[in-house]
């Protein structure tokens, strides 16, 4: 998972990417960059390891400024977790000035394409990053085949498999793409000129999340369609010049996990669909003999909706047991389990005496490995808690994740080797449930649009369909 912004004709535009950056913080806190054109034409790109606001500071924007500008922040899901694999990339071609793409996803073909690329015209490669690609194939087109930026960025997007929501720069016009199937969310919105007049009136925003535009001014037109190819130029309207669709497969995951709740995510108010699961799920518990010593408590803080949805339908009463210090980042999007595991110690603390002689309903928005919630559940144990009832607001995930989402293989996805009892046993809680896919499908307003590959298997692509079907190898899975 990472985020992506975009600003096209907008003074200062090098800031406003800063501030969306700082919005979408959450998609990835490994590391951030922008890549910005200057009035002389030229784009240069910065970029470093860490959180936008220690990267990102006054005097770096003061040197990348530009009214046409692009940032990333990076959760690693393939590649190294270094420096040169942080965003967005700058590509060189022969005829100056430099193209700088980022993109959000996962290519299922990296492999296959960034041989072809080397092995036959010679390309160099800086990284192992799926948006340098992106920007390496775009500038095949471009220089091999002759042909204009936008066919070489619709030939591109033909050649990708895979998740991806990109970006590209390229002279003084900026295109946004976004693969066929609309795994990962995309936002594009306008800004309006300011009371001082220094926003241009066709100033355009893309970002992965729309919660990201009120905080600049802006204001959200539309999400991105699947396969969509859009041109931004200067003086001109805004180009939809492809739309190459398929099957909608946007991630489930985004709305249960990984977008702010006041986002608007494929179309779908997020903090809404996570009360509604908080609500299936209380209705499970009817039979449940919750008292008024129980309480209804969310793992802070994307759970919050869905426990706040349990308490209000269940009459449960939600309080908060667990303080979450903020400044302590996703315990899920940490690279490692050794820094996992340091995170939740970090993160979380009960109140004193708050859980004693208590039965806690204990709402978590997911279960992946199942140690972090379990570290959770003796946490509110050693606090005094008599009873912990485990509620996952989401259905049980089965399967790995190769549109984005940085999943661990199957054998460690703890609902793919044990059973709810053996879950529930292995997490010391005295009860456990999930919500079910089909209840959670009745949410969302339009279902079939959703890709619920970690649920039930049924990918789109996968290493080893996508290899089975072409007969190609994959070094990188
Ligand atoms: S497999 Fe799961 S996490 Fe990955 S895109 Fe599909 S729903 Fe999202």
């Amino acid at each position: 998972m990472c985020g992506i912004a975009g600003i096209f004709n907008v003074e200062n535009g090098e800031s406003l990417i800063a501030e969306i950056l700082f919005a979408i913080q959450h998609r990835g806190q490994e590391s951030c960059g922008i890549a910005a054109r200057n009035s002389k034409g030229n784009i240069f790109c910065y970029k470093g390891m860490g959180l936008v606001k220690n990267v990102l500071t006054e005097k770096v924007l003061d040197k990348y400024c530009g009214d046409i500008a692009i940032g990333h922040v990076r959760y690693p899901t393939a590649g190294k977790s270094d420096e040169t694999n942080s965003q967005p990339h700058s590509i060189e071609l022969p005829e100056g000035p430099h193209m700088a793409v980022c993109s959000n996803g996962d290519i299922i073909n990296y492999h296959e394409l960034r041989t072809w690329l080397e092995k036959d015209y010679g390309f160099t490669f800086k990284s192992d990053n799926d948006g340098e690609l992106i920007g390496r194939l775009v500038a095949f087109h471009l220089i091999h085949k002759k042909m204009k930026i936008e066919n070489a960025i619709i030939e591109a997007q033909k050649q990708l498999k895979g998740a991806f929501s990109s970006i590209v720069i390229y002279r003084d016009q900026m295109f946004a793409f976004r693969d066929p199937h609309g795994f990962r969310p995309y936002v594009l919105g306008h800004i309006k000129p300011s009371e001082t007049g220094e926003h241009s009136s066709n100033g355009a925003v893309l970002a992965s999340e729309s919660c990201a535009f009120g905080i600049i001014g802006a204001k959200l037109i539309r999400e991105l369609e699947p396969g969509e190819v859009i041109k931004f130029e200067k003086d001109k309207p805004i180009k939809v010049i492809a739309v190459n669709s398929l099957k909608k497969q946007h991630c489930v995951f985004e709305l249960i996990y990984f977008s702010r709740p006041d986002a608007i995510t494929f179309g779908e108010k997020v903090y809404d669909v996570r009360k509604k699961i908080g609500a299936r799920l209380a209705e499970y518990d009817k039979e449940m003999k919750f008292g008024s010593d129980t309480v209804v408590m969310a793992v802070p803080d994307s759970s919050n909706f869905v426990a706040l949805g349990y308490a209000a339908k269940s009459g449960v009463p939600f309080d908060m047991g667990l303080l979450r210090n903020h400044y302590v980042g996703r315990t899920f999007t940490k690279p490692d389990q050794k820094q996992r595991d340091e995170g939740v110690r970090h993160k979380f603390n009960p109140l004193p005496e708050f859980f004693k002689g208590k039965k806690v309903v204990l709402v978590d928005d997911s279960i992946v490995r199942g140690t972090t919630l379990r570290k959770i559940v003796r946490m509110i144990r050693g606090a005094g808690a008599r009873e912990v009832h485990v509620r996952i607001g989401s259905p049980r995930v089965i399967g790995s994740c190769y549109y984005g989402i940085d999943t661990p293989t199957r054998k460690e996805l703890i609902a793919a080797i044990k059973n709810n009892d053996e879950i529930c046993a292995f997490l010391e809680a005295d009860s456990l449930r999930y919500i079910e896919v089909e209840d959670f499908t009745k949410i969302l307003t339009k279902p079939e649009t959703f890709c619920y590959a970690c649920f039930n298997l049924k990918y789109e692509y996968s290493p080893e369909n996508y290899h089975q079907k072409t007969n190609t190898p994959d070094s990188r899975c």
